[in-house]
């Protein structure tokens, strides 16, 4: 029952088109599109006889309502995907758009798609041309393959090698290997979805070659390693090597396949990053098939890159499944571009973000975060207590999971605010910046800040702490 009060409430309310006259006179809507405005204004009423009949709300008038179809409004219209400071420290985050392109990439990016281009077309031949030929030959140059290809995404570079060379027939994997990553990436459902069959072997902890070697048949029909990028298994272990997977491979004519996830171009370990082998070694070990992703350590646009040799390489060109996966030009000019840098190592290390952000030496973090506290301590004055503290920075993206690289944090703490109200002022503020809270104090990595991001840091802090 709804009682006569309700009713009459209900009743007054203002109709849709009576509103939407106020709305188009209103001097904050004048640059909203009508669209946008009926939607808001269906929305307010729906929101508002619903707080009624609730009893949350016993009154309304229309001031209060136009108020918020114009608030509505303007969240409609603000862009869903959009920039974010990251002040988390963990370079690669996957939340936060994983790898941040170098200058080059962008240019040419724009380049390419700004106007046509020959995609598809062989300027010498004037005939069709290849997709895939922009990068081939560059992937080859760094990585001492024969063949490449450069697909969607890291997941669909494994998917669509499982179903080329072992459709119908089983893929032994160690029990060590059999990885989630987040996204619901996993090893057996990529192995089930491109009908391969797991053939497990091996223990979690412990795999040995003669595991392998038992397992192989008549059915086999690949022999897979994967890249344990996110985890580690510790204590008494071991894995089979790569090269001597090859090995047991050749001998029993089964291809070989390494997904090596992130995959890195550079060996990195004298960074302070662990020892993984880089993607020229995994070829060099005579794999038949590589796999690795663009945008983690790479420092790419999405995509997935398979490397491996001619036989291999040309069966995954002729796989329908291909075109389905196929990489669109913004991605292929971004990773031309990208992909050149590391001709030269030092440019690929100064001007690749991520390489960049990854071997900042400590000393110039110190000098940001000293920076940073000065600025922010001149900002906020008695507002807050602002201070450094050593903590650590993390690579993210599945690579390098037990590397902590050395960081100076700036810390922030305000009498009469919790360390989570910051963090959620923080996060809701434009652009919103994302940190981290430990110890009861809001944390900023300067590690992952980029130029600039230190004022826009400086003036939300002062819109948060000193307009109270
Ligand atoms: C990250 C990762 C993938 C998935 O790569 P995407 O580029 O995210 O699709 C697959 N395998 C391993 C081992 C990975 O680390």
């Amino acid at each position: 029952m709804i009682s006569k009060d309700k009713h009459h409430v209900l009743k007054q309310l203002p109709g849709v088109d009576h509103l939407m006259v106020l709305a188009m006179n209103d001097p904050r809507l004048q640059e909203t599109p009508v669209s946008v405005i009926k939607t808001a204004i269906r929305r307010v009423l729906k929101q508002t006889r619903q707080a009624i009949l609730s009893n949350t709300m016993e009154q309304c008038n229309q001031e209060q309502i136009l108020t918020h179809v114009a608030s509505l409004s303007a969240e409609i219209i603000a862009p869903r995907l959009r920039p974010v400071i990251n002040a988390t420290g963990v370079v690669l985050h996957t939340n936060l758009g994983r790898s941040l392109l170098a200058s080059n990439a962008l240019e040419n990016i724009t380049t390419i798609a700004g106007g046509y281009s020959n995609l598809e077309f062989n300027i010498t031949t004037g005939k069709r041309g290849l997709r895939y030929d922009a990068v081939e030959q560059l992937i080859c140059e760094l990585t001492g393959a024969e063949a490449a290809i450069a697909v969607n995404n890291n997941a669909g570079a494994v998917l669509l090698c499982l179903d080329t060379l072992a459709k119908g027939r089983e893929v032994v994997v160690s029990r060590g290997e059999l990885v989630e990553i987040g996204g619901s990436f996993r090893i057996p459902d990529v192995m089930t979805k491109s009908g391969c069959i797991l053939k497990e072997v091996g223990t979690t902890n412990r795999t040995h070659a003669r595991d392998y070697e038992n397992a192989i048949h008549g059915e086999t029909g690949l022999l897979m390693k994967v890249h344990t990028s996110n985890y580690r298994i510790q204590g008494f272990t071991k894995t089979v090597p790569l090269k001597d997977l090859v090995t047991i491979g050749q001998k029993n004519h089964i291809p070989i396949m390494e997904d090596l996830g992130s995959g890195s171009l550079i060996d990195l370990s004298s960074f302070g990053l662990g020892k993984e082998p880089t993607v020229a070694q995994a070829v060099s070990t005579g794999a038949d098939i590589v796999t690795f992703s663009g945008d983690k350590l790479l420092g790419g646009p999405q995509a997935g890159i398979i490397v491996g040799g001619h036989d291999a390489l040309d069966k995954i060109k002729a796989n329908p499944l291909t075109r389905a996966l196929r990489i669109d030009k913004l991605t292929l000019a971004a990773l031309e571009a990208t992909l050149s840098l590391y001709r030269d190592e030092k440019k690929a290390l100064k001007q690749i973000p991520i390489l960049r952000m990854l071997t900042i030496p400590f000393e110039t973090i110190t000098t940001r975060a000293d920076r940073m506290v000065t600025l922010l301590k001149n900002t906020l004055g008695s507002k807050a207590r602002v201070a450094t503290a050593d903590l650590s920075s993390r690579t993210g993206g599945g690579a390098f999971p037990e590397v902590r690289l050395p960081s100076r944090c700036v810390t922030i703490t305000a009498p009469g605010m919790s360390a989570a109200r910051m963090e959620k002022a923080m996060r809701n503020h434009t652009p919103a910046i994302i940190g981290r809270i430990d110890n009861e104090r809001f944390i900023m990595d300067p590690r992952t800040l980029q130029k600039g991001e230190e004022n826009i840091i400086a003036s939300a802090l002062r819109i948060i702490l000193c307009s109270g």
